[in-house]
C-alpha cells in the first residue's frame, strides 16, 4: 500500500498551519507548528517573505488537503474527476466525497486519535460496517451505515479510554462509546467540512 514517508511535522510546517496529523501531540506545547512554525528546509529561517504565484497559491491548497487526509495524487484526482461528473460545485462535491471516506470516519467519530491511526485500524481489520469487515481505508460509507469496532476486538487496549467516553462529533455522525459502535444519520455537506480549505483553488489547478 503506498503512502508518503515525509514526517507529519514537517509536512504541517511545508504547508504552514497545523494538518492534526499526530493526535493529541497536536494540540499540546510539543506541536512542531507552536515550537518551529517555518518552511523546513536550509532556507525556512529566512526572514524573506515567501510569495506564491497563483498556480503555487492553487498547489499549495491541493497539497493541504491531500496531507490532512492522507491521499496520495493518483487517488485525490480521481475523487476531483468523479466530482467532475457529479451534481453541484465539483469543489464542494470533491471534499464531500474524500469526507466520506471509512478512515476518515472512523477518525471524526474518536475511535483513532488521527487519520494515520484509523487507516491502519481499517487496513488491520478492526472495523465493521453494517456488520461486516471492510479492510479498505477509502471505502465510502452511505446514509444509514453502522460502523463498529469488531466485537472481539473491543478490548483491544486502544479502545479502553474510549468506551464511556464523551466524544464531539459532527452532526452527520453518531457514536455511542457505551457499545462501540455508531451510525452515518445523513451523508455530510460542505458546511459540515473544515471552513478553511479553499477547494476552489484546487479546481482551479485540475482545470488548467
Ligand atoms: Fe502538525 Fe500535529 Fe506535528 Fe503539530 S504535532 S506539527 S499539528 S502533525
Amino acid at each position: 500500500m503506498a503512502r508518503t514517508i515525509e514526517p507529519d511535522c514537517r509536512q504541517c510546517r511545508r504547508e504552514g498551519c497545523k494538518l492534526f496529523l499526530k493526535g493529541e501531540r497536536c494540540t499540546s506545547k510539543k506541536c512542531a507548528m507552536e515550537r518551529r512554525p517555518v518552511i523546513p528546509g536550509q532556507h525556512g529561517n529566512s526572514k524573506r517573505r515567501v510569495t506564491f504565484s497563483e498556480y503555487g497559491t492553487q498547489l499549495r491548497e491541493k497539497q493541504k488537503v491531500k496531507r490532512m487526509y492522507g491521499i496520495l495524487e493518483n487517488q485525490f484526482r480521481m475523487y476531483y474527476e468523479k466530482a467532475k461528473r457529479m451534481e453541484g460545485a465539483t469543489g464542494a462535491v470533491m471534499l464531500t466525497l474524500i469526507e466520506r471516506r471509512l478512515d476518515n470516519v472512523v477518525y471524526r467519530m474518536g475511535i483513532a486519535v488521527s487519520r494515520k491511526q484509523a487507516r491502519q485500524m481499517v487496513n488491520h481489520g478492526l472495523i465493521t460496517v453494517n456488520g461486516r469487515r471492510v479492510d479498505i481505508p477509502s471505502y465510502q460509507v452511505k446514509a444509514g451505515d453502522v460502523i463498529a469496532i469488531k466485537e472481539n476486538k473491543q478490548d483491544n487496549v486502544a479502545f479502553k479510554e474510549l468506551r464511556g467516553s464523551k466524544i464531539v462529533m459532527p452532526k452527520w455522525l453518531e457514536f455511542d462509546s457505551n457499545t462501540l459502535s455508531g451510525k452515518i444519520v445523513a451523508l455530510p455537506s460542505r458546511e459540515d467540512i473544515d471552513s478553511d480549505i479553499k477547494e476552489q483553488l484546487i479546481v482551479e489547478m485540475y482545470s488548467r
